[in-house]
């Protein structure tokens, strides 16, 4: 089997494989693994610049984090939250954070990426090889990578997000409705811009604040603690309320309007971190596509697109966090996905 795609999905499929002594590869397009985990990494710590949190009733996540010996903790959610109003100023309000009760990994959502990749036969795992093509073939199918290299296997499965998987080339071509639904199904935060500045300590915790805030001012709308479990080194993030199109013309400000923003929320020790990143996921391009800029209304009723299913005779499949029967859109889908891959009768290689 050949898997497309090394981000949780590809991962945790792979890792079932190795557990049902299967044959497989899996090819991943960008020069890491983990697709949408990623941190940003200082001191030895990782800082979610993707998905951070999962929540009670998300067995398979804290299955994972059991087996790899990952310390679970709660959001820091003590003290007061703060508002800012559109012209800036800035009101604090004892009310009851908004992610009380959401859980994150010691090390980060990257921490189930390392495990994962460690398990792992390196010789079976190849990175910067983007897949451009994928063909039926008498005995199998052959997929087609940026060099030009062709790798061949009796099944596939396709772990990428479905706006992308849309733009390989399929041969014979899908039927309509398969190439319309990957099409139509969105990237969950595709479109999402995530801004994490670290800081020595906590210091708004001192000042009986939670590091939560909501903000109608901007850039970011919606703040959080992302502290490490110790608490030291600090952090915070935010997710920004302008719209993917017009952060383009304005990266390079971004970064300064961001802290400026911690400034007036959280006070001046805010402006001095000692590490920032701006992940925007709209640029990414094995992750959003232009379709993926318009920011979603809500979460998406995703799950198993009837019209991906029993594709070349069910030797094709599609396994991301966007078609998973259930979490669809969460990590807790990716690893739900993998689960339900079916897998040929016999061991027979890839
Ligand atoms: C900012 C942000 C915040 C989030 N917050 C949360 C959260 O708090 N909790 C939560 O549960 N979820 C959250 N999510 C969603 C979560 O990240 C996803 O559910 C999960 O990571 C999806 O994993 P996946 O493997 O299914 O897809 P992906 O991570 O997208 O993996 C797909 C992989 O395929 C690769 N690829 C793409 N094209 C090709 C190609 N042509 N050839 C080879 N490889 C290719 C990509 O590089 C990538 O590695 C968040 C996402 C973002 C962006």
């Amino acid at each position: 089997m050949i898997i497309i795609g090394g981000g949780l999905s590809g991962l945790a499929l792979a890792d079932r494989l190795v557990r049902e002594g299967r044959d497989w590869l899996l090819v991943e397009a960008r020069d890491r693994f983990g697709g949408r985990i990623t941190g940003l990494q200082h001191d030895g710590a990782s800082f979610d610049l993707g998905p951070a949190w999962f929540w009670p009733g998300q067995p398979r996540i804290a299955a994972l984090a059991k087996r790899f010996d990952i310390d679970i903790f709660e959001q820091y959610a003590d003290g007061a939250t703060c508002y800012e109003n559109t012209d800036g100023s800035v009101q604090r309000v004892t009310v009851s954070s908004a992610m009380a009760g959401s859980l994150r990994l010691a090390g980060g959502m990257q921490s189930l990426v390392d495990g994962l990749v460690a398990g792992l036969d390196p010789a079976r795992l190849s990175l910067k090889t983007p897949v451009t093509a994928i063909a039926r073939e008498e005995n199998g199918i052959a997929v087609t990578i940026e060099s030009g290299e062709t790798l061949t296997a009796r099944h596939v499965v396709i772990a990428v997000p479905p706006r992308i998987a849309a733009s390989i080339s399929f041969d014979p071509p899908l039927p309509d409705a398969a190439q319309r639904a990957l099409t139509t199904i969105p990237t969950w935060m595709g479109a999402m811009a995530k801004f994490v500045a670290v800081y020595e300590r906590p210091f708004w915790r001192e000042a009986g604040l939670s590091g939560d805030a909501m903000s109608r001012h901007g850039p970011m709308i919606e703040i959080h603690d992302a502290s490490t479990m110790s608490g030291t080194p600090g952090a915070l993030f935010g997710f920004l309320g302008i719209p993917a199109m017009h952060r383009m013309t304005l990266a390079d400000q971004l970064t300064d309007a961001c802290l400026t923003q911690f400034g007036r929320l959280f006070g001046e020790a805010a402006l001095t971190p000692v590490a920032t990143h701006l992940a925007d996921w709209a640029r990414e391009p094995f992750t959003a596509t232009e379709a993926d800029h318009q920011p979603l209304a809500g979460h998406p009723a995703y799950g198993p697109p009837s019209a991906l299913s029993d594709l070349w005779g069910g030797t094709l499949q599609f396994a991301v966090t966007e078609t998973a029967p259930e979490h669809g859109g969460f990590t807790e889908g990716a690893l739900a996905v993998a689960d339900v891959v079916r897998l040929q009768d016999n061991n027979a290689a890839t």
